[in-house]
C-alpha cells in the first residue's frame, strides 16, 4: 500500500494539472498538510477531515478562494493561526479535535463566515470578537465546556441557528434578543436556571430545546412566541399545586408611589410629565426597567409579586403537544393577586 504522503502528493499534483477547486483528502492518515497545497490558488473547497493533522503551515493563506474548509476530527489543540487569513471562508468545520482556545484575531480575520461549527471540543469561552462575524447563519458549539456566552452575540444578527447544548451555561445573555433572524435555539443539557427575558423577542423563533437544565419556569409573554417545537424536559419546573394565600393590602415605599404616579401619566402624551421626561435621561433609563400588572394593566417599576400561569402548549400555543408549562407573570400588588377570576398563582418560596 502506498504511504499517506505519496497518495497525497499524487492527488495535489493531479489537482494542480486539473486547475480543481476542490480537493478531497478525507481520510487519508496524514499528520501533517502538505505544504505544496499553497499552489492551489483555485480551490474554494478542502477536505481534511478524518485525518491526524495538529496544525497547518502559514503558506495556507495563499487560498485566497477558499470558500469551505473541514478540519472535523483531526488532533488540533487550537484553531490554526493562518485561518485569521483566509478571510473568503464561508464555512469552517473544526469538529471532534481537542480546541480549548479560540483566539481572538483568528475569529476577527473571519468576516464572511456563514457557518462556524465546532463541536466535541475542550473550549470554556468564545471571545468577544465573535461580534466581527456578521453574516455568520450557523453557530454549534455542542459538546465543549462553555462556561458563558459573550455578550457580543448580539452583534451576530444574521444568525439562524445556534446550537449551545452539552455545555456547563448558566445562563443566556439578554442580548440574544438582537438575533432576530433566530429561528432554532439548542440549550439542552446546560445548567440554566433562567431564560433571558428577551427572548420573547425572537420573533421567528420555531425551535426551541431546553432539555435537562434547571428551569423554574418560562420568562413573561413567552407563549406570544411562533414557536412549533419545545423540548423541555428534566428541567425543575415549579408545579402546579394550589395554596392557600390571603394577603393584606401593603403600603409602597414612595420611591415605588411616585414612580407609578410619574409611568401612569406618562402613557397620556399630552400631560406634562410625559413632555418633560425626555429632559431626564437617567430618570427614562429608570423608569425603563418598570412593567405592566398583568390583572390591572398598570404600571409599576418594583417586582411586587412575581406569578406564573400555566400554559398548555396545544391548546395556547398551538403546538402538537399536550404539555402544560409554567411561565413567569408579574402583578402590581396583592390587592390584583387577591382579585377574582385570574389564573395567576403565587410561586411559593421555600
Ligand atoms: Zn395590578
Amino acid at each position: 500500500m502506498a504511504k499517506p504522503e505519496a497518495v497525497v502528493r499524487k492527488a495535489v499534483v493531479r489537482a494542480l494539472y486539473g486547475r480543481s477547486t476542490s480537493l478531497n483528502l478525507t481520510t487519508k492518515k496524514i499528520n501533517d498538510v502538505p505544504e505544496c497545497i499553497s499552489r492551489l490558488t483555485n480551490l474554494s473547497v478542502l477536505l481534511l477531515n478524518n485525518n491526524f493533522i495538529s496544525d497547518l503551515p502559514a503558506e495556507l493563506l495563499s487560498l485566497r478562494q477558499l470558500e469551505e474548509l473541514n478540519l472535523g476530527n483531526n488532533a488540533l489543540k487550537e484553531v490554526p493561526a493562518v485561518l485569521g487569513h483566509l478571510e473568503s471562508l464561508k464555512k469552517l468545520y473544526l469538529f471532534s479535535n481537542q480546541i480549548t482556545v479560540v483566539p481572538p484575531e483568528v475569529i476577527g480575520g473571519l468576516p464572511n463566515l456563514v457557518v462556524l461549527n465546532l463541536n466535541h471540543n475542550q473550549i470554556q469561552r468564545l471571545p468577544p470578537d465573535i461580534k466581527r462575524l456578521e453574516k455568520l447563519q450557523h453557530l454549534s458549539v455542542l459538546d465543549n465546556k462553555l462556561e458563558e456566552v459573550p455578550v457580543e452575540i448580539g452583534y451576530l444578527t444574521s444568525l439562524v441557528e445556534i446550537n449551545l447544548t452539552y455545555n456547563n451555561l448558566t445562563l443566556l445573555p439578554q442580548q440574544l434578543y438582537q438575533c432576530k433572524e433566530l429561528t432554532k435555539l439548542h440549550a439542552a443539557r446546560n445548567k440554566l436556571t433562567t431564560l433571558p427575558e428577551g427572548i420573547t423577542a425572537l420573533a421567528k423563533l420555531q425551535v426551541l430545546d431546553v432539555a435537562g437544565n434547571n428551569l423554574s419556569m418560562f420568562p413573561v409573554q413567552f407563549h406570544l412566541l411562533p414557536l412549533k417545537e419545545l423540548y423541555c424536559e428534566g428541567n425543575r419546573f415549579v408545579q402546579h399545586e394550589l395554596m392557600q394565600s390571603e394577603q393584606q393590602a401593603e403600603v409602597l415605599p414612595l420611591k415605588e408611589l411616585v414612580a407609578r404616579f410619574v409611568l401612569q401619566q406618562d402613557r397620556n402624551r399630552f400631560s406634562l410629565v410625559h413632555m418633560m421626561l425626555p429632559h431626564y435621561p437617567c430618570l427614562m433609563t429608570l423608569l425603563g426597567n418598570g412593567s405592566r400588572c398583568v390583572v390591572c394593566r398598570g404600571p409599576f417599576l418594583t417586582t411586587w409579586l412575581e406569578c406564573v400561569h400555566f400554559i398548555n402548549l396545544k391548546k395556547d400555543m398551538k403546538m402538537r403537544c399536550f404539555l402544560t408549562i409554567p411561565v413567569r407573570a408579574l402583578l402590581c400588588s396583592y390587592k390584583c393577586f387577591n382579585a377574582e377570576e385570574h389564573n395567576y398563582y403565587g410561586v411559593a418560596t421555600m
